[in-house]
C-alpha cells in the first residue's frame, strides 16, 4: 500500500467521515423529511459503491441513479431495504429487469408509464415507481400536456405502486430567483389534486440547494448529491459543508529558466524574470481540466503557487520560484484540492462549476477512502 501510494502519480483521498457528516447534517436540516442521495455518475467520481454503502451506515434508505446499468452494479452491494432508483427509467424492453434487480424506475412520460403498468398486469402484481413531473425545467418528466392526461384518466396508473411524484428545481443554487417559487407553486398545485386521487401520496423535490430553501421545499424526501460531496449549495454564501475530496500530485522535475523562456504548448507563459519552474504528474487526462491552464493554482507544504503554461495530457507546471527548493524533490506532494484550494475554487478557476469538477477526476489516481 505505502509502496503503491509512492508509485502513483496523484493521490485522491476521499473522506467517508466526512461524506457521512454531511448527509447527517443534511438530514438534520431536513426534520422529519427524510435524506435520499443521488449518487449517479459513480457516486459524482467519488466511487458509487464506498459512498453507497457509507450512506446507507449513514440511515440513508433512498438511493438515486441515472440509469439502469448503474442501479445493477450497485445492487449487488446494497441490502434490498434501500431503495435504488433509476432516474432515467426504463430503457424501452428492459422493464423487467427492474424487478429482476430490485430497481425501481422513475417514469418520465406516458409511454414510460404504460410500458411499466403493461408489466404489473401481466406479472398481476403492483410494482413499485416514482413519476416525475416537469414544473419549468424542460429536462424530464411529464409534461404538462401529460399531466392533464393523467389527470383526466387515472387508470393509466392501474397496477403501479406510485411510491412519489417527483420533481427537479433548475435554479436551486440561486436563492434570489423567481423559479424557485414557482416551480415550487406548480408542484404544490399539482400534488394537492393528485393527493384526491392518489390519498397519502409521498412527494420529492429538492436536490442539495433546494434542501437550503427552506422547509417548504422539503417535502417527503430530499435527493442530495453535491453538497454531500463537499460542494457548496448556496451560490454566495460560506458552505457548511464538510471537504470530501483531497488531490495531491507529484513533482517529477524542476527546472531553472531564463528571462524571456516560455513554458509548455503553445508557449502560453513566458517567464518575466528567471524563474524555476515544477513538472508535475497531473493532467487533463487526469480530469484537471485544460480550461485551467494559466489560471489554476496549487499547495505546497502551505505556499500557494500558480499554474504557468497549458495544461498538458499528463503534466502541469508550476512557477515555483518563491517556494523554498528543500521543499521541491521529486515525488514530493503538491496539493491540487486541499482545504486553501477547494472544489468550488478550482472550478471558479476553470470557469465551471464543482460537479464537473468531481464527475471529471480520472481513473489514474491511486484512490484512498478514509472510513469511519
Ligand atoms: C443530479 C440530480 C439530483 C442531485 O442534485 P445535486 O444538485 O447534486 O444535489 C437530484 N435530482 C435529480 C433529478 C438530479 O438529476
Amino acid at each position: 500500500m505505502q509502496q503503491e501510494a509512492g508509485r502513483a502519480g496523484a493521490l485522491l483521498t476521499i473522506d467517508l467521515k466526512a461524506l457521512r457528516a454531511n448527509y447527517r447534517y443534511l438530514q438534520n436540516r431536513l426534520g422529519i423529511a427524510q435524506c435520499g442521495a443521488a449518487v449517479k455518475a459513480d457516486a459524482y467520481g467519488l466511487g458509487a459503491i464506498p459512498v453507497s454503502k457509507a450512506l446507507v451506515a449513514e440511515g440513508c434508505r433512498h438511493l438515486f441513479v441515472a440509469q439502469l446499468e448503474e442501479a445493477i452494479s450497485l445492487r449487488a452491494h446494497i441490502p434490498r431495504d434501500t431503495n435504488i432508483y433509476v432516474m432515467h427509467g426504463s430503457p424501452v424492453g428492459y422493464e423487467a429487469e427492474f424487478i429482476e434487480y430490485g430497481c425501481t424506475p422513475v417514469l418520465n412520460s406516458l409511454d414510460q408509464i404504460t410500458a411499466w403498468r403493461k408489466l404489473a398486469q401481466e406479472r398481476n402484481q403492483a410494482l413499485p415507481a416514482i413519476i416525475q413531473i416537469d414544473t419549468g425545467m424542460a429536462r424530464m418528466g411529464l409534461s404538462q400536456a401529460e399531466v392533464m392526461a393523467w389527470l383526466r384518466d387515472f387508470s393509466i396508473t392501474d397496477g403501479i405502486d406510485l411510491t412519489y411524484v417527483m420533481s427537479h428545481l433548475a435554479c436551486a443554487e440561486d436563492q434570489l430567483d423567481p423559479m424557485n417559487a414557482m416551480q415550487l407553486q406548480a408542484f404544490q398545485n399539482l400534488l394537492k389534486t393528485l393527493r384526491q386521487r392518489y390519498v397519502g401520496l409521498q412527494a420529492s423535490f429538492s436536490n442539495s440547494s433546494g434542501i437550503f430553501l427552506g422547509p417548504d421545499y422539503h417535502f417527503d424526501l430530499a435527493r442530495p448529491g453535491a453538497a454531500l460531496y463537499g460542494v457548496a449549495p448556496v451560490a454566495g454564501q460560506e458552505s457548511p459543508m464538510k471537504s470530501v475530496v483531497q488531490l495531491q500530485g507529484r513533482i517529477i522535475q524542476t527546472r531553472e529558466i531564463p528571462m524571456g523562456a516560455s513554458v509548455g504548448y503553445s508557449k502560453t507563459w513566458r517567464a518575466t524574470q528567471p524563474s524555476r519552474i515544477a513538472t508535475v504528474s497531473v493532467g487533463y487526462a487526469d480530469g484537471w481540466l485544460r480550461s485551467l491552464s494559466n489560471c489554476g493554482v496549487a499547495h505546497i507544504a502551505g505556499n500557494e503557487v500558480p499554474m504557468v503554461g497549458n495544461v498538458s495530457m499528463d503534466t502541469i507546471t508550476l512557477n515555483v520560484s518563491h517556494v523554498d527548493p528543500h521543499l521541491l524533490y521529486p515525488g514530493a506532494l503538491v496539493d491540487l484540492i486541499c482545504p486553501d484550494n477547494t472544489v468550488d475554487q478550482v472550478a471558479k478557476q476553470a470557469g465551471t462549476i464543482g460537479y464537473e469538477i468531481l464527475t471529471s477526476l480520472g481513473p489514474r489516481y491511486q484512490r484512498h477512502y478514509i472510513d469511519a
